[in-house]
């Protein structure tokens, strides 16, 4: 049995030699994971200036950054990093939560003229909610519905925007079909513990087997190193040891404080990293909730 310590935070971060790196600063490093499409991991530990994972997708029409990040100079450093791969200055950003991580840059990214922000209703009206900082902003965002995917026409490509929810009530996938790649936003975390506070805990675990079935040959997590289909089957693996917890939390009558303090990640799933240690009593919080309905 683990226990998880900031310490090992080093060592999930490490990096992996699957995708050539095209720019690294103390906040993150960008790697090309396709032509024309890159992913931004994160490495928040001192620096939070992206704090999210995101990425940038290429076409012959134009670009798409995923995310806004989580300040409005790691919003621009994205936008500078995209104009510096593709020649050209981005055309969307895709938010795909309301969460202050992956949108608190958003007025960074909106300096870049004619950029178009896509965000689903329900994600635009909770991030309304937390505070009228950015409502000017919100107020311009296109807003596309919850029911049926969203195509971004690229050109010689299309960029994919799914619907689903888990995570927060309102989560996008952004998905390129053809290079097996898709963007998870929050649904997914790699080698970092997920954090359940606005989770659906029985739905999320829906949306992660989805996402799994898919096969994809990246997934691009919301926090942690690039995915392949045996991450994701660690991380499912950790969902279902999460809610076996909780359930025995409820059977032995004990506090989800309490069951939270004895969890341990099971051996054999690997390291992972918790932003904060109180992350597994959340988690199990929320399944306890969840299963007393
Ligand atoms: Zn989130």
């Amino acid at each position: 049995m683990k226990a998880v310590a900031p310490l090992w935070g080093q060592m999930v971060w490490a990096t992996q030699d699957r995708f050539p790196v095209v720019a690294s600063e103390p906040w993150g490093r960008l790697e090309r994971i396709a032509p024309g499409v890159w992913g931004l991991v994160s490495t928040p530990l001192e620096d939070r200036t992206t704090l999210c994972n995101g990425g940038i997708i290429s076409g012959r029409n134009g670009v798409v950054i995923v995310e806004a990040f989580a300040s409005n100079d790691g919003a621009r450093w994205m936008t500078e990093q995209a104009r510096r791969l593709t020649g050209r200055r981005p055309t969307h950003t895709v938010i795909t939560h309301y969460h202050g991580d992956h949108t608190d840059g958003l007025r960074g990214m909106v300096e870049t003229p004619g950029v178009e922000v896509l965000g689903t209703d329900v994600t635009i009206d909770l991030s309304m909610q937390n505070g009228d900082e950015q409502s000017e902003v919100l107020e311009t965002v296109t807003r596309i519905g919850t029911r049926r995917p969203t195509e971004i026409d690229l050109g010689d490509r299309s960029v994919i925007l799914v619907p689903r929810r888990g995570h927060t009530q309102s989560d996008l996938t952004v998905e390129i079909p053809e290079e097996s790649v898709v963007f998870c936003g929050d649904l997914v975390w790699n080698q970092m513990v997920p954090n359940y506070v606005d989770a659906a805990p029985s739905r999320l675990s829906a949306e992660a087997r989805l996402l799994r079935a898919m096969d994809a040959s990246t997934y691009v997590p919301g926090h942690g190193p690039l995915a392949d289909a045996m991450a994701l089957d660690r991380y499912i693996d950790l969902l279902g040891d999460i809610e076996a917890a909780a359930r025995k939390a409820m059977d032995r009558g004990i506090s989800s404080e309490q069951a939270g303090e004895e969890y341990r990640i099971p051996d054999g799933l690997g390291d992972w990293y918790a932003f904060q240690p109180t992350y597994f009593a959340t988690a199990i919080g929320a399944w306890m909730s969840e299963l007393e309905e």
